[in-house]
């Protein structure tokens, strides 16, 4: 047996893995990787492939910065992890002092593990304080469909890809969705409309609106107008209503501003972030909140927010998160965006005039396309586009039938290149067969 054999053996006697049907998976030949660097992941045998995801979207400096290894490797000489209740350190304080200076209007930092945790937090912490501050009938949350925050059993109940959600109907908690018609402009009028209605018309039952600002990723990079947020900014203000900004993917330069809120100019009550916020190294997340919400939670004992996880503020990625910011100023990522930006938009604009491709669309580090003939998520036009790629060197796990890329803000314009020629040639490829 060579090293990869013993590996696929293991793998496939033992590990259940996500998001996959596992008679797929046990049937074919997976991707062994064996190492990263920047764009780059390499395999068992030493062959590379461009991560043109970035690894579910966490990766956005690129694998393995070496300022980032640095970081970890020397906090790890001094603290690997303690709790964060009551006791602190410096990483978890000065991460908090680095990414709240840019960051709006926000003005507090609860630590949590990942995005679906960064949510469950948000909704928590929005139920809270509407019962504190004297509204306890406002629980209810309101949510866009098709959109995504999450798979634990708080977070799917404010998600609405239907896939996802279908199993767990009967144990997921009552929302009011609002679902967006069509995906083209006025669909997503009527939708932020339709919102602003139902805020001004139950306020006295809501909790908090939750919103992915300006692209639904899991629904299939799915963009909107950022202004219509505006409108959904004013309505939840009108009505003190919290508006919870999920910006798990769209945060950390993924679509050219650091935070996609920035965009349309608004800023949210609560901020749940995740993936990019580690650089894509560890678990680790983020709700940030403004001082109106964390003053509700003083005074009294029983006034403060039970919630917490064993790994908390953990050092360890609280270190890497801070030297991911210092890395965002020093090398100046987000000026960096503009042309990559161009690159992708042109690539996907051809690609979107294309036969067989039904529409394309691109913002910032963000291009995708929607095969013709439909599906959804549980179609195989897209695995026909990965299975090209991997033979010509890129990892393009697809969403159903759409096509993307989300690769690191910061990677090479000739990786980049790179990975749009094996986009556009594997789309070709695909659809010739
Ligand atoms: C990925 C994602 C989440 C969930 O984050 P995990 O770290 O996978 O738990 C939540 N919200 C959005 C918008 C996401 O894209």
């Amino acid at each position: 047996m060579t090293a990869r054999e013993r590996i696929v053996a293991a793998d496939k006697a033992r590990v259940w893995h996500p998001y996959a049907p596992m008679d797929e998976y046990l049937a074919s030949d997976p991707l062994v990787v064996a190492r990263a660097e920047g764009a780059w992941l390499y395999d068992v045998d030493g062959r590379a492939y461009l991560d043109a995801n970035a690894s579910w979207w966490t990766s956005v400096l690129g694998h393995r910065h070496p300022r980032l290894v640095a970081a970890l490797t020397s906090q790890l000489a001094q603290l690997d992890h303690c709790a964060l209740a009551g006791i602190t350190h410096a990483p978890a304080a000065e991460l908090a002092e680095a990414l709240l200076a840019r960051s709006p209007g926000m003005s507090r930092i609860f630590y949590v593990d990942d995005g679906s945790t960064a949510v469950e937090a948000a909704i928590k912490l929005s139920v809270q304080h509407a019962r504190q501050t004297g509204r306890p009938g406002r629980h209810k949350l309101v949510t866009l469909g098709d959109s995504f925050h999450g798979d634990t059993v708080g977070a799917a109940s404010v998600s609405g890809v239907e896939v996802f959600r279908r199993p767990f109907g009967a144990i997921l908690f009552e929302t009011i969705r609002v679902d967006v018609s069509s995906p083209a402009r006025e669909g997503w009028a009527r939708a932020f409309a339709q919102l602003s209605d139902v805020v001004r018309r139950d306020a006295d039952a809501i909790a908090a609106v939750i919103l992915e600002p300006v692209v639904q990723g899991a629904a299939g990079m799915l963009i909107y107008p950022p202004e219509l947020l505006r409108g959904a900014r004013r309505a939840t203000a009108e009505h003190d209503v919290t508006l919870i900004l999920d910006e798990v993917f769209t945060g950390y330069g993924r679509t050219g501003a650091f935070w996609a809120s920035e965009h349309a100019g608004v800023s949210a009550d609560l901020v749940c972030t995740a993936k990019g916020f580690s650089g894509g190294m560890l678990p680790m997340g983020a709700v940030l909140a403004t001082e109106r919400i964390f003053d509700a939670f003083r005074g009294a004992r029983d006034r403060a927010f039970y919630y917490g996880h064993s790994f908390t503020g953990n050092p360890l990625g609280a270190a890497v998160g801070r030297e991911v910011l210092r890395v965002f100023d020093d090398e100046r990522v987000l000026e960096g965006v503009a042309p990559r930006t161009a690159r992708i938009r042109a690539t996907f604009e051809r690609l979107g005039r294309r036969g067989g491709v039904a529409r394309a669309r691109s913002l910032g580090m963000v291009g995708a396309l929607d095969l013709e003939g439909g599906g959804g998520y549980l179609a195989g036009a897209g695995w026909r586009v990965f299975d090209e790629a991997r033979r010509r060197g890129a990892y393009l796990r697809p969403l159903g039938d759409v096509v993307y890329v989300t690769p690191s803000i910061n990677v090479p314009l000739d990786d980049l290149d790179r990975l749009l020629a094996i986009v556009e040639e594997s789309v070709e490829a695909a659809l010739r067969a």
